[in-house]
């Protein structure tokens, strides 16, 4: 007989199945998950109708921090509601887009902002054409550039596979040169992949005995220019892409996120003192790199953390966050532990009746 469950307690830590990218909460059981799993059809704990969402109120909680600086890059962030702003309001023409996106332009991170003013600035001489067409007319010379870096990397990688042994310098040097007709080639069925070609060279590391130069090599590899943080990726990139998807990619990454400090996939859990409101961009790059690599590769996150718990205790004084005044101790300790002591903030200044 199929016993009641008594599901889902808040300090259970199994994580349940995740769909898209939506990060659902951490639930666990109270009964062993094996029991569970035997007297409940599988199928009917992970629909999504079925997930208790014990952890959503603090989630809404943190994401009602709204425009607030981004943890990790500093930006200030934008909201969902600013997001459907932007997508209602492009238009059709770069004029329409400019005039909605003019308003966001503070939230946006480096790259957009400065494809944006390339964009306004085509825009000017040719107000009725749209995002795409701009970056069409444009692309070329931003190709041109894109194509430099890469073949600058790709020669990289062969100056340091010179430490290697002719054997193992041959199979490097297959990866590059077919990616370099990649980079080369103007058909649009074959264009080149960052990823596929850090993977090609992920394949060649069981056949490297030098683990060092291994690292160098797909460090080097890692380097290959994205649309996130080159502007001539993102031109070449977008120029395939429609209107409306230009516009509102110069602003979707500055949307606030909820960030498991210690990563959900790491075991994370879903409680407020794990969660930050970070731009979607950070978020999304660091996946679940350990908290003390990212801070070692993001020095600036030392101040910004700070400017981000300063804000919130801010709020709480303000009564804008009731009984919500925990919450910035509680990310500091998870900060403090995480990074291995890398991010240490001051938590000052709340009001005992806050
Ligand atoms: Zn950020």
């Amino acid at each position: 007989m199929i016993q009641p469950l008594k599901i889902f307690s808040l300090n259970s830590t199994k994580p349940i199945q995740q769909t898209n990218n939506t990060k659902l909460p951490h639930v666990s059981f109270a009964t062993k998950p094996d029991t569970f799993e035997k007297t409940v059809p599988q199928k009917s704990i992970l629909a999504p109708a079925y997930v208790p969402f014990l952890g959503y109120a603090h989630d809404e909680q943190v994401r009602a921090l709204g425009h607030i600086v981004c943890p990790c890059c500093g930006i200030e962030m934008m909201t969902q509601e600013d997001m459907h702003d932007v997508s209602k309001n492009l238009g059709c023409t770069s004029k329409e887009a400019v005039k909605t996106l003019d308003k966001y332009e503070k939230h946006m991170r480096p790259i957009e902002k400065e494809c944006f003013n390339l964009l306004k600035g085509w825009s000017e001489e040719k107000p009725d054409a749209n995002f795409r067409d701009l970056l069409r007319e444009n692309k070329a010379p931003q190709l041109a550039k894109l194509q430099e870096k890469q073949n600058t990397i790709l020669d990289t990688v062969n100056e340091i596979s010179k430490q290697l042994s002719e054997k193992e310098q041959q199979e490097i040097q297959k990866v590059t040169d077919l990616t370099r007709k990649l980079v080369a080639s103007d058909d649009k069925e074959i264009k080149f992949k960052r990823k596929s070609f850090i993977k090609d060279v992920e394949k060649l590391e069981p056949q490297i005995s030098n683990k060092e130069v291994y690292a160098q090599i797909h460090q080097e590899a890692e380097k290959m220019p994205t649309s996130q943080n080159d502007v001539s990726a993102f031109v070449v990139k977008y120029s395939e892409r429609s209107h409306k998807e230009i516009g509102e990619r110069l602003v979707k990454l500055s949307v606030g996120t909820i960030e498991h400090i210690h990563p959900r996939s790491e075991g994370g859990r879903n409680v407020p003192g794990n969660y930050m409101l970070e731009c979607g961009g950070c978020n999304h790059e660091r996946q679940s790199i350990p908290l003390g690599d990212w801070v070692d590769a993001h020095p600036e996150m030392k101040e910004n953390s700070q400017k981000y718990i300063d804000e919130v205790i801010k709020r709480i004084n303000k009564g804008e966050m009731k009984g919500f005044s925990f919450y910035p101790e509680a990310v500091a300790k998870t900060l403090y532990h995480e990074s291995n002591g890398k991010l240490n903030l001051k938590v000052e200044g709340i009001k005992a009746n806050a």
